[in-house]
């Protein structure tokens, strides 16, 4: 076993039992084992890291699942153990662990957008489900960031530009205060090597000149703290790397002027003891007025706690002050982690949480009133899921959709129009149907086609209140709107016929025929058409006896035929009996209510229901329709393995889709039914063409006779 290992062992015996440190020393043999003959980049064995990431740990005295974690979480991404092994060998708890690692490993971040990082950090917490498991992940970015420079230059950037962005305010925001500085001036060391070094190298002088000075100051406070018999730790202070820079920036300031600022921290025993001490320094040295803070009284959000002063000091410079307790101070330089470094805390401890903000403080409430390690963690569980999830679009934007949110509600909240024309979603890259529920971290991608329209019954299962009122709009006037248009052209066809074009017709005459038949406007006539409320004949020669009285001119009759463009939607329908195609003969029926029904002229289902009350129409399709029909055909296959595969290759090589297939098995043969899509009859013969080449394919037949 190498040192660094003995070192950890040593490290967790002293506060975990033996039991727990048995199962340590076990993770760690296995882990060691896993990754025998894998080298890090730097050149040392691999087990080098997991044993650092687990020793960032420790001082956080985090439990044994949490060191075990740390100690496998390369082992399933980097060997071939998975993690059923894992949980056999460890248990649940760990294999989760290690699993919620990987899983946060995959994501990637892209955007460098103030808004996009904010959504970023929230999902990492969202995915993460156990504190935990950020617990170790910064502590594996941190030892990554340690051990960076061995990695290629571009990646490098890239790695510390993500720390600084997402890590690095993470650590922030549960106040583990030392992990959050070293990612921050690590970071800050990659992106900014010359900066980094003058400030390096600047720091160094100061603290040479100002050692004198800061000697004496922190006598003074010690002495008059003691004078009055408050017993206190008065420590000297420095800012952070990246801290002094970022004031620099932000104030637009000199080194020097950063610099020229003595900071203190002096720890006391008891709330009370903050408030006199901070009297007592007041009386040392003249407060600057302003600046005063009490974060006793009002924690800021991670629950930090401390007075904060500013004093005119002893040569013209300001001194800074914090003053808190040493509980204070524990929280502020360990924050969350201080559940598992503190657990047996007094009651100050306990009282010092009373006033702390949002979820830490519930949580760290939830510590007080059980002090049970896994109650803590079911709630913390809780508070780390928001109502919220965060799911990727294709070009790496992160979209924030309330729990429970489908396919449909991510197409709508991308754009009103990508919600109207979906049909289908790709998942993390599967296709997946529409009401599929999002997930954190999903990457969504939405299949639009130009003629799809939003479907009714997605409204039973959106939960965004856009989705559903932009799909309760597009269903009313789509379909008012094309059976309007529809209405038009077949009146206009009827108008024709009776020797009148139908823009020929005035607006005087036009009202006549409202005012006769009592309807509001023109469009709900030419709805009223289309859905076979009125009949269209009848409509024109109204027109044409209104007109005649109003003297307008007679033009010779021509055909009745309706032409089908393929873009009336909901209005035309294209029977699923026989599914016609461009290039089939057609003939249309108009049903009342349901408007105009498409079928092939061969059909063997209007056989059946000829002479009946429907009102029959000669139809033809436009030459220039440029969207897929569905067709149904039949393929007979002899039983080979791979058939299936060979005939769904050969479909997409003609470039036609499968809607959908089923099959059913007759000894040594199989009969497949698919529902494909093709623009037409010649698109439809060159599918048929290339199943033919499969030798397994016995016979194809296009099915016209599905039962309507
Ligand atoms: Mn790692």
């Amino acid at each position: 076993m190498t040192t660094d290992a003995e070192i950890l062992l040593q490290e967790v015996s002293a506060y975990l039992k033996p039991k727990d440190v048995e199962h340590i020393r076990q993770a760690l043999e296995f882990s060691d084992h896993a990754h025998k003959g894998q080298l890090r980049k730097s050149g040392e064995p691999y087990i080098s890291h997991p044993i650092a990431v687990a020793r960032i740990l420790t001082p956080l005295h985090l439990d044994a699942q949490a060191i075990m974690a740390a100690l496998l979480h390369d082992v399933v991404e980097d060997t071939d153990i998975r993690n059923e092994e894992l949980a056999s060998t460890f248990g649940n708890p760990v294999a989760g662990l290690v699993e919620g690692l990987s899983k946060l490993d995959k994501i990637e971040f892209q955007t460098k957008e103030d808004a996009q990082a904010e959504n970023f950090r929230k999902m990492l917490l969202a995915m993460a489900q156990d504190v935990r498991v950020i617990l170790i992940k910064l502590a594996d970015r941190l030892h990554n960031m340690r051990t960076l420079k061995s990695m290629a230059r571009e990646k490098c950037e890239r790695i510390a530009r993500e720390t600084m962005e997402i890590y690095a305010p993470i650590a922030n925001r549960l106040g583990l205060n030392s992990i959050y500085q070293e990612l921050e001036d690590l970071s800050f060391k990659h992106l900014y090597p010359k900066r980094y070094e003058v400030l390096v190298k600047a720091l160094k002088v100061a603290r040479g000149n100002r050692r004198e000075v800061v000697k004496k100051i922190q006598e003074a406070i010690q002495e008059r703290l003691e004078e009055h018999h408050i017993t206190a730790q008065v420590q000297g202070r420095e800012k952070h790397l990246y801290g002094i820079y970022k004031k620099m920036q932000a104030k637009s300031l000199a080194f020097s002027q950063v610099q020229d600022i003595y900071g203190f921290r002096v720890l006391v025993e008891d709330v009370a003891s903050c408030y006199l001490a901070l009297g007592l320094l007041h009386g040392l040295y003249k407060p600057i007025p302003g600046k005063f803070k009490d974060y006793i009284a009002i924690p800021k959000a991670n629950a930090y706690q401390s007075l904060h002063t500013t004093l005119f000091g002893p040569y013209g410079t300001p001194i800074e002050i914090q003053i808190r307790t040493q509980e204070m101070h524990k929280i502020a330089e360990t924050g969350v982690a201080s559940h598992w470094l503190y657990k047996t805390g007094h009651s100050s401890f306990t009282a010092l949480h009373k006033k702390t903000h949002q979820w830490l403080q519930s949580l760290l409430e939830s510590l007080s009133q059980s002090g049970d390690s896994i109650e803590f963690l079911e709630h913390l569980k809780v508070d780390l899921f928001p109502d919220e999830v965060y799911v990727f679009t294709p070009k790496g934007k992160i979209l924030a959709l309330p729990r429970g949110a489908t396919a449909v509600d991510f197409a709508y909240s991308v754009h009103t129009d990508i919600g109207n024309r979906c049909v289908a979603a790709k998942v993390n890259f599967e296709l997946a149907p529409l009401r599929v529920e999002m997930k954190n971290g999903d990457c969504v991608e939405i299949i639009t086609a130009p003629h799809a329209h939003p479907n009714p019954a997605w409204l039973s299962y959106v939960v965004t209140s856009k989705a559903r009122s932009q799909i309760r709009h597009a269903l009313k006037t789509m379909h008012f709107e094309e059976s309007a248009a529809l209405g038009e052209r077949l009146l206009s066809q009827s108008l024709a016929s009776l020797g009148l074009k139908i823009q020929d017709i005035d607006m005087l005459n036009w009202e006549k025929l409202l005012k006769e038949t009592g309807v509001k406007s023109r469009q709900e006539i030419f709805a009223d058409i289309a859905l076979g409320r009125r009949l269209n004949m009848v409509i024109a020669r109204q027109l044409i006896r209104i007109a005649e009285t109003g003297g307008m001119q007679e033009h010779p009759a021509t055909s009745s035929v309706v032409t089908i463009m393929g873009t009336e939607g909901m209005a035309v329908q294209f029977a699923k009996c026989c599914r016609p195609i461009p290039g089939d003969p057609i003939v249309g029926i108009i049903k009342k209510g349901q408007g105009l029904i498409v079928h092939t002229h061969d059909c063997p289902a209007l056989r059946k229901g000829r002479g009946g009350m429907d009102k029959w129409l000669d139809v033809v399709w436009d030459k220039h329709i440029n969207r897929p029909f569905e067709v149904s055909i039949k393929l007979i296959v002899a039983n080979q393995r791979g058939v299936l595969a060979k005939v769904a290759a050969a479909i997409a090589d003609a470039e036609s889709n499968i809607e959908n297939v089923h099959f059913t098995n007759e000894g040594n043969y199989t009969t497949l039914y698919f529902t494909l899509q093709v623009g037409n009859r010649i698109h439809l013969a060159r599918v048929i063409r290339g199943l033919r080449r499969i030798t397994e394919v016995v016979r194809i037949t296009r099915i016209k006779s599905m039962p309507t």
